[in-house]
């Protein structure tokens, strides 16, 4: 995988006057050789940006504001504020800004910064995959900051000297776990998680929380006296955070078996409790969901859509591929106060809460690879 290395940040608030802000590289950013001292151009929201004529930011930093994400159970909200960390750069870039700074992805009104991967530009023009720029996200109550000083009408200048780059190729890997089913061992009920995580925070909740509730599931079922009849794999999936990189390798590694692969599903919102059971299978299996959901609903776990496509993001591949998924969505109420923070650390992990998951998931990935249903 190519490495890219966060490096030294700093970011300060030079005009009206002098404020240190709290600031992290976007995975991909490109190093400033020095400080660059400039005036900010303020886009209200990415869309703002997007409509930014080529060569209008020359020689100014890129401000694009937005508004904090709401806190909701279904982290919806991420996908829409996530435009201004993954695509913003290419439209800063096209103005001609020196660098791009944008409010962070986050629900929180710490100062801690959310980091995170932008996206590559595959439009393939040479050179343009990845920003030549500094992309910096500052927090949320420091977005505000500037969003208020602008709004009285200020001119806002910032210093910002960033080390970030791209450090040639490292290598990652999937660690695999197989419990053999008894009858039908070809046949693989696939779960899993991701084993890299942001480097600000020590990835407890993204996603040691995934790798913990999957595998202690398996341990789990394979103390019981009978192994159910379909195989239980277990897949740490390596540098999901870069872009899914180990569920693509996994995918083309398994490319000639994937019709073995009867159901597939990951752990990776959290540590807070599964609240709904979702599916994305055919109708024989949707009524086996419909039960195995029944069976849950002491853990307070209703049944969700049964046309929700995707097991996680790890599962997009398989997905893609045609293979069946189902999902115990969790609560993410707080999921987007500590993604990507200094802030994700296991204090934050209730232990019930990360037990209720575990019986939710040893219990109906047991009932799910025990059944005799086609998922397809
Ligand atoms: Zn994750």
């Amino acid at each position: 995988m190519p490495f890219w290395d966060r490096g030294h940040l700093h970011i300060s608030l030079t005009s009206p006057y002098k404020q240190d802000l709290y600031g992290t590289a976007l995975g991909g950013g490109a190093p400033s050789e020095k400080a660059i001292n400039a005036d900010i151009v303020y886009f209200r929201d990415i869309h703002a940006l997007t409509d930014v004529e080529d060569g209008a930011l020359k020689g100014k930093i890129a401000f694009v504001d937005g508004d904090p994400m709401v806190k909701s159970q279904t982290g919806a909200g991420y996908g829409q504020a996530n435009q201004r960390r993954r695509i913003g750069w290419q439209h800063a870039q096209r103005g001609g800004a020196q660098a791009l700074v944008v409010r962070s992805v986050g629900s929180d009104s710490h100062r801690f910064p959310h980091t995170g991967m932008m996206s590559a530009n595959n439009s393939g023009e040479e050179g343009n995959k990845w920003a030549d720029i500094p992309v910096v996200a500052i927090s949320n109550p420091d977005a505000d900051h500037l969003r208020r000083l602008h709004n009285l009408g200020k001119p806002l200048s910032l210093s910002l000297h960033s080390e970030s780059k791209w450090k040639g190729e490292v290598s990652s890997g999937n660690v695999v776990l197989d419990l053999v089913g008894s009858e039908k061992p070809e046949e693989i009920v696939l779960i899993g998680g991701h084993l890299d995580s942001w480097d600000l925070g020590t990835g407890a909740v993204d996603d040691g929380a995934g790798i913990a509730i999957t595998t202690a599931a398996a341990a789990l079922i394979s103390t019981l006296p009978t192994r159910p009849k379909r195989t239980i794999r277990v897949v740490m999936f390596g540098a999901e955070e870069v872009g899914l990189l180990g569920a693509f390798a996994y995918a083309k590694q398994h490319e000639k078996n994937l019709a073995n692969h009867v159901l597939a599903t990951e752990s990776d919102f959290g540590a807070q409790t599964i609240w709904q059971l979702s599916s994305n299978v055919n109708e024989d299996a949707t009524a086996l969901v419909d039960d195995i959901a029944k069976m849950l609903s002491p853990l307070g776990i209703i049944r969700g859509g049964s046309d929700v496509v995707g097991g996680g993001p790890d599962i997009i591949p398989l997905a893609k591929k045609g293979v069946p998924t189902i999902r115990l969505e969790q609560n993410g109420r707080d999921y987007f106060d500590l993604h990507h923070t200094p802030d994700d650390t296991l204090d934050k992990i209730d232990p019930d809460e990360l037990a209720q998951n575990i019986a939710a998931y040893a219990a109906a990935i047991y009932l799910l690879a025990d059944s005799e249903v086609a998922f397809k």
